[in-house]
């Protein structure tokens, strides 16, 4: 094995060590100050967040998708520090990092919520009306699955099922009055904070796995976090824009950064994975657009695409294709059907 391979998967498998672990929740010490909080398994939408402790205040990362667990981790923090709250940073609009939002202005009144411009926009026209959708759909979810778990005769497994109906019908009573704090303070390329000695750069490179998606990088500390814009493996295309975000995560790549905490999935050490995830977007995005633009319709891009090369490293990958709605979603992109 050549001594870079070993190096790439040293990176990949240092774990930084685990400073508290609540029921949803390690918080892992990632710099002085600095916790990645990677969420445990087993939620219906897990998203991980951080926290930095600055010299007065402390600032948080995505609230994750119900005020209980934004409470539950307020009180991890608490347990390290007794400075406030001040700064709420939503990575992107999407419900699972949004949702936990008025937990904190309940807590801090003079707490202020940072964002993308286009993420508090997206926050009024999409996140808060898809509450209604889940309030109209939930019911019948949980229904379903209270049958089929009576139905099962492995303990073990009727157990986790009962778990996950338990999790599904606390999550219904939290957005039954569910208020998703605006932001307060929005940006349309960077913003950068200094508290103490630490700076703190909010950075916009572009959209991405959405349209306002926003990184938080520590320059001194070499750290970065970045939300959805990368993940373990395959991200989440559903309202992606495939072509921009591949130009968006090479714009992010030249930070000089050591560790890397992603919207869901475990710490990153170096940069490997955010450049497998390149180079497979650049073929991805390059091969669908070249067919697109001969004419050719969605199912025989389909059946002429062949991704597999890309397998390894990429959680979630199902060849041929890596993932069908990422593919999809990069044919209407090019066919100009995403505004
Ligand atoms: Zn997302």
């Amino acid at each position: 094995m050549k001594k870079q391979t070993w190096l790439v998967l040293l990176g990949t498998l240092l774990v930084p060590a685990i400073a508290c672990a609540s029921t949803n929740f390690d918080l892992q010490k990632i710099g002085d100050g600095v916790y990645a909080v990677i969420v445990k398994p087993g939620n219906i939408v897990g998203s991980n967040g951080a926290v930095i402790i600055n010299k007065d205040d402390v600032l948080i990362i995505d609230t994750h998708y119900r005020p209980s667990m934004a409470a539950e981790l307020m009180a991890e923090v608490k347990k390290l520090t007794p400075k406030p709250i001040r700064y709420v940073v939503n990575t992107h609009w999407h419900n699972d990092h949004t949702q936990g939002n008025e937990a904190y202005v309940n807590a801090f009144p003079n707490v202020e919520y940072l964002s993308h411009v286009n993420t508090r926009r997206d926050i009024i026209a999409k996140a808060i009306p898809s509450i209604k959708d889940s309030l109209a759909t939930l019911p019948a979810d949980i229904q379903r699955r209270e049958q089929a778990a009576a139905a099962l005769t492995d303990a073990a497994a009727k157990t986790r099922a009962m778990a996950e109906i338990a999790d599904r019908k606390l999550y219904l009573s939290e957005l039954q009055k569910m208020q998703i704090t605006l932001p307060t303070l929005t940006f349309d390329h960077s913003m950068i904070l200094h508290r103490g000695d630490r700076e703190i750069q909010l950075l916009y490179f572009g959209r991405g796995h959405t349209a306002g998606d926003v990184v938080t990088y520590l320059p001194k500390e070499k750290i970065l976090i970045a939300g959805d814009l990368i993940t373990n493996g395959i991200p989440n295309y559903r309202d992606s824009f495939p072509a921009e975000w591949t130009a968006t995560l090479k714009g992010v790549s030249h930070l000089d950064f050591e560790t890397l905490v992603s919207g869901h999935g475990p710490v990153q050490t170096g940069k490997s994975q955010m450049l497998r995830l390149i180079t497979f977007m650049d073929d991805m995005v390059g091969q669908v657009r070249k067919m697109a633009n001969e004419g050719k319709s969605f199912d025989e891009v389909k059946a002429s695409l062949d991704l597999s090369k890309h397998k390894d490293g990429l959680a979630g990958f199902q060849p041929p294709l890596g993932n069908e709605v990422a593919v999809k979603r990069t044919y209407d992109e090019a066919k100009g059907l995403i505004p």
